[in-house]
């Protein structure tokens, strides 16, 4: 049984108000399969790189023994390159760059040791690359959680609307809800987004925290609060890989145990944001985790 992370694998230039970086390793499904590798032994990556990416960078994941047979890499041709700027919030960023290169004639393979996954995140890719995956699987996973973002609501949303079909649980922040459903209240867009097919949704809110909706429920997690915010990108990706990777090694699909993945996703996140790209997530103690997550209980404990 395995964890199958679809998405990019790139190269990010960033700046931030506390310094900037040349290309570094970036990508949806580098964040989030780092993440799962911390709760779950069985990840696998289905991307696509250039020639460019190198052993080195390739490294970064089999040391964390992520398997990445499903990553084509491409010769003569460039991996996909995005560069953003973070205003001094912090919470905002203007897209610099993107440049899609291998990306944008992706088609997903799945190798055959892929084909027991039982869950599968479909990371921030093209609509029509996601639902191409999941097709490609011979049998339907236990758990399918897909990550999208306004770019695709804007371009694609047929497609998009297609893969929400096909889904159990899907993750965005909150402007993309209101985006999607037309709606400003979160409960109002929350009802609406079920209707168009995942049973679960999950509105992420940055520094204030996540909410999860499904099964007549809302659950509210907080976000820790933290002194320093390095750099936030990749968190959304670090707390959705987060989240599968919980819920895979638990094995158990309902919205107790989806409660817990929210905070597992958030812990992870917290870290995530401490340094640049994917620098702090590929090198975390268990112990640092468990401490997180502790705090994480601390800081919602109340009695009346
Ligand atoms: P996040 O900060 O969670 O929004 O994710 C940032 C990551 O998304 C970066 O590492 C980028 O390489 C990647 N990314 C940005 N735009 C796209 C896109 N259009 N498709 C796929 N990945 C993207």
């Amino acid at each position: 049984m395995s964890l199958i992370i679809l998405g990019s694998v790139a190269f990010d230039a960033l700046e931030t108000p506390f310094g900037k970086t040349d290309k570094i390793v970036g990508g949806a499904a580098s964040y989030a399969a780092l993440a799962a590798s911390y709760l779950y032994k069985d990840v696998k990556i289905v991307g696509v790189v250039g020639e460019d990416f190198g052993e080195s960078n390739l490294s970064k994941f089999t040391k964390r023994n992520i398997d990445i047979s499903g990553i084509q890499i491409k010769t003569g041709e460039k991996s996909f390159f995005w560069s953003g700027r973070y205003h001094n919030d912090m919470n905002t960023r203007d897209t610099l760059v993107t440049e899609l290169n291998v990306l944008g004639s992706f088609d997903p393979i799945i190798p055959s040791n892929y084909q027991d996954a039982q869950y599968i995140l479909l990371g921030n890719l093209s609509p029509q690359v996601q639902i191409t995956a999941l097709k490609r699987l011979k049998k339907r996973p236990k758990l399918t959680v897909l990550d999208t973002m306004n770019f695709w609501m804007d371009i694609a949303l047929d497609d998009l609307k297609k893969v929400l079909k096909e889904v159990d649980v899907l993750a965005i922040n909150d402007e993309e809800a209101r985006q999607l459903s037309g709606q400003y209240a979160l409960v109002r867009a929350a009802e609406e987004i079920l209707n168009m097919g995942p049973k679960y949704l999950i509105i992420k809110k940055g520094e204030h925290g996540a909410l999860l909706f499904g099964e007549g429920k809302i659950f509210s997690a907080p976000a820790l609060p933290l002194a320093e915010v390095f750099d936030p990108t990749g968190a959304g990706d670090t707390f959705a890989g987060g989240f599968i990777g919980y819920l895979a090694k638990r094995d158990i699909v309902d919205f107790q145990h989806m409660k817990s993945a929210i905070i597992y996703g958030s812990a992870l996140a917290s870290f995530c944001v401490e340094k640049f790209g994917t620098e702090r997530i590929e090198n975390l103690q268990d112990e640092d985790i468990a401490a997180r997550i502790n705090q994480f209980s601390a800081l919602t404990a109340f009695d009346i």
